[in-house]
């Protein structure tokens, strides 16, 4: 049985989905006015690895991630450089998707931009204020009224007492609200900002509508998982709880919340001037690396990312590469993946990666002793049970045999040197390996042949 850890009831739940074998899973996405960084990717990286993990487990899931595309920083951002908001975020929307496909994150199936969905984004405001629950202020837009829905603060666990006690000193200057908890679902225009028409004025989304808005149009009421990172429990996914149900319409069954990642124990952030270029880390470490360091910490906790972790990761990643190598190397058999349970019943723990990684290293262990002691058929018994699991993790081996479209012109020179060497010319040997480098492709001999990758 799956089980998850749900932000909202505080404990790790059963999870029964809305629908039998189906998942329906909507993420936060980004707001694309800068680059992406570090913490972007552990985050797309994170719900990805569940993504895959619930479909490597049968479920037929169904993935939204939001793209707003208009806000308050975009607008600030596209005035400093001199475009529109639409051009600078389809700019960094762009960049944001580049790296993610570097990173083998699965595009979603669903892909809703806020400036697409303002008429979704009015209807429901248009239900709060007829329900009560929210209300409009000329010139300045509409609010939802915190205290009318009394289970306001459920999913942070805070009550309207504390919020009211830690708000007052919060409130924005422009805002006219009538109390400071109250949050903005439509905001008024200011001259030369972009605007959209509405009943409450001229304007565009507040932060937090479009995500209940946009989830309940895609997967409807009730659906299953709500993720992001756990610096939106307060306010953002509070508010959007309070937007779907304060309008009666029930929302995620299970909410789910990815720890932050560090940079030299500083919690990552725009303020602290530590935001790693999530390109930088890709292009120096490779995207494998980066996934598995995602994969060896719990989803939940903290995680420190730096090229000293990048870099055991790779050396880890190398060294399953090596396996599949010399598995190839030695005509290893295919074979059907075995029993998987020891994999699944660490996972269905709540996406325990760390102890799914323990599990595949112990797989490969067992194929480097079968391979060591020349048992081909236990060893690739063992290493396809290693291949589906990482499978699950979106990371796919390099066994040398389609490393790029000039693999089989490589292959030729690797067996030249190897004719030359059983010839014993080893200065041609050494010439064809000095060839090869140039290429920068490295060699490793083996008793079962030799083998090669890219640096
Ligand atoms: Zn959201």
């Amino acid at each position: 049985m799956l089980r998850i850890y749900d932000t909202a009831a505080r404990s790790v739940r059963d999870f029964e989905p809305r629908t039998a074998g189906k998942v329906s899973m909507y993420v936060c996405g980004v707001t694309p006015y800068d680059a992406p960084h570090l913490g972007h990717g552990r985050t797309a990286v994170t719900f990805d690895v569940i993504r895959r993990y619930l479909a490597w487990r049968g479920y037929e899931v169904e993935f939204v991630t939001n793209v707003t595309d208009i806000e308050d920083k975009i607008i600030a951002r596209a005035s400093e450089q001199g475009i529109t908001e639409p051009e600078l975020a389809a700019k960094f929307e762009k960049m944001y998707f580049d790296q993610l496909d570097r990173l083998g994150v699965q595009p979603p199936d669903h892909l809703p931009r806020a400036t697409e969905f303002i008429a979704q984004i009015h209807a429901l405001i248009a239900e709060l204020i007829a329900m009560g629950r929210a209300y409009a202020i000329e010139g300045s837009g509409a609010y939802f009224k915190v205290d009318s829905l009394g289970t306001y603060g459920k999913l942070s666990h805070r009550t309207l007492e504390q919020l009211l006690e830690s708000a007052g000193a919060r409130v924005d200057v422009d805002e006219d609200k009538r109390s400071p908890v109250d949050f903005a679902l439509w905001k008024a225009a200011k001259p030369g900002e972009p605007a959209w028409e509405s009943p409450w004025g001229a304007g565009r989304p507040g932060w937090h509508i479009e995500c209940s808005a946009m989830a309940l149009e895609i997967l409807g009421e009730d659906f299953d998982l709500h993720g992001g990172g756990s610096d939106l429990v307060f306010p953002h996914h509070e508010n959007e709880i309070a937007q779907a149900e304060g309008a009666g319409h029930p929302f995620a069954r299970y909410w789910m919340h990815g720890g932050m990642v560090m940079v030299g124990k500083e919690k990552m952030g725009k303020s602290l001037g530590n935001m790693l270029s999530l390109s930088d880390a890709i292009d120096v470490h490779g995207p494998r690396s980066f996934r598995w360091l995602v994969a060896q910490h719990h989803y939940r906790n903290q995680l420190e990312i730096n090229d000293e972790a990048l870099t055991a990761a790779r050396a880890t990643i190398e060294g399953y590469d090596a396996l599949a190598r010399r598995l190839r190397a030695a005509g290893a058999p295919m074979v059907a993946v075995g029993d998987t349970s020891a994999f699944a019943d660490v996972m269905d723990n709540d996406f325990d990666t760390p102890n799914g990684v323990a599990v595949i290293a112990g797989w490969r262990r067992d194929a480097n002793t079968a391979l060591d002691a020349g048992n081909l058929d236990d060893a690739a018994k063992s290493f396809a049970l290693v291949v589906d699991a990482m499978g699950a993790l979106g990371i796919v081996l390099d066994d040398g045999s389609s490393t790029g479209e000039d693999a089989s012109a490589i292959d030729v020179l690797v067996q030249q040197r190897t004719d030359a060497r059983a010839n014993r010319d080893f200065a041609e040997a050494d010439r064809v390996r000095d060839e090869l480098t140039v290429l920068g492709v490295v060699l490793e001999d083996t008793p079962t042949g030799t083998i090669w990758h890219r640096l």
